[in-house]
């Protein structure tokens, strides 16, 4: 068993991306953070997100609004960010509250500014395998940990239990492109699929995108398969400060000796979502400057 180190790999694409981010002639790439209500999670994701930028040379700012915000003035808000040149990249943070339709404020963002890769226009570049896009960060830091640890890719079965549009969805469709580290026979799965591990084991690449602690058990897994675990739930642990901790959607210490490979949580596919939103900021600045 190979442990696919995220932190290891997402260092490697940081250190990638802040060389060409001081190579850059003029004004340096700058992202604008949405953040709407205070819901710690999502203070902790924005926090890490600007540390990182900070630490790359990439600009960031946060705009916070709220919770009560309306969807009119949030609206006008992502406009004006849109039709502003000095930014290149917007990212509202998700969860928004009840009263904000996700789907209308992510197509709101410019398709070019859109860094998340959570717009309609991106999406459809996804699906006409349109390499102009933002794909979304964790599906693209899924697709990077595979091509930079070099696993073949090409003829095999990956199959992948989640269909949401942020994480199950792209992460399917970047292995059934044609390409490097793709062309694969690719399978979905979701809380209607019928006799699940009976699919799980076929796969020689299974992606766990769930939200359900250790859901995946030894049962579902094959000998010899990788397997990208994308869960980071939260388990009552009262040995801990802060009374949880965060687990994947997979049983590692159980699966761990069937497979080739597999990624740990936390440690994994974490932070390789904040490295390809600095790559993907960082295409959004070159985009804004060749325009
Ligand atoms: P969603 O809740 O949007 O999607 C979960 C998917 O799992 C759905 O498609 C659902 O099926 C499916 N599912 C639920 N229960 C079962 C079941 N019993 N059997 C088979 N399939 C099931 O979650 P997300 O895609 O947003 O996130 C998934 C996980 O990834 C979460 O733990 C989240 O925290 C984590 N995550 C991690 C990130 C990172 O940076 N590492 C970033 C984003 C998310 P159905 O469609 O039928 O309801």
């Amino acid at each position: 068993m190979t442990l696919l180190d995220g932190k290891a790999v997402a260092a490697a694409v940081l250190e990638d991306v802040g060389a060409e981010v001081r190579a850059l002639p003029g004004r340096p790439p700058s992202v604008v953070f949405i953040r709407v209500g205070d819901d710690p999670a999502s203070v902790s994701y924005v926090n890490t997100k600007q540390k990182t930028a900070a630490r790359l040379g990439i600009d960031s700012r946060l705009d916070h609004f709220p919770e009560d915000i309306s969807g009119e003035k949030l609206l006008a808000h992502i406009a004006s960010l849109n039709a502003d040149a000095a930014v290149d990249a917007i990212l509202v943070q998700a969860p928004l509250p009840d009263h904000l339709s996700e789907r209308t404020v992510f197509n709101a963002v410019h398709p070019d500014k859109d860094v998340d890769g959570f717009g309609e226009v991106n999406l459809g570049r996804l699906v006409q395998e349109n390499p102009d896009g933002f794909v979304a960060c964790t599906p693209a830091g899924i697709h990077e940990i595979i091509r930079r640890s070099e696993i073949p890719v090409e003829g095999r079965h990956v199959v992948v239990v989640g269909r949401s549009l942020i994480v199950g969805k792209p992460a399917g469709l970047l292995f059934l492109r044609k390409g490097d580290f793709a062309n694969a026979t690719v399978t979905f799965c979701h809380s209607r699929t019928r006799n699940l591990a009976a699919v799980t084991r076929q796969a020689d690449i299974l992606i766990a995108a769930i939200g359900r602690a250790h859901f995946i058990g030894p049962d579902h897994v094959r000998e010899g398969a990788t397997v990208i675990d994308v869960g980071i739930n939260r388990v009552d642990d009262p040995s801990r400060p802060r009374g949880y901790c965060l687990v994947g959607d997979v049983l590692f210490d159980e699966v761990k000796s069937k497979c080739e490979y597999i990624t740990p949580v936390p440690g994994g596919v974490g932070p390789m979502t904040v490295a390809m939103l600095m790559a993907n900021t960082l295409k959004a600045h070159r985009r804004n400057h060749s325009a």
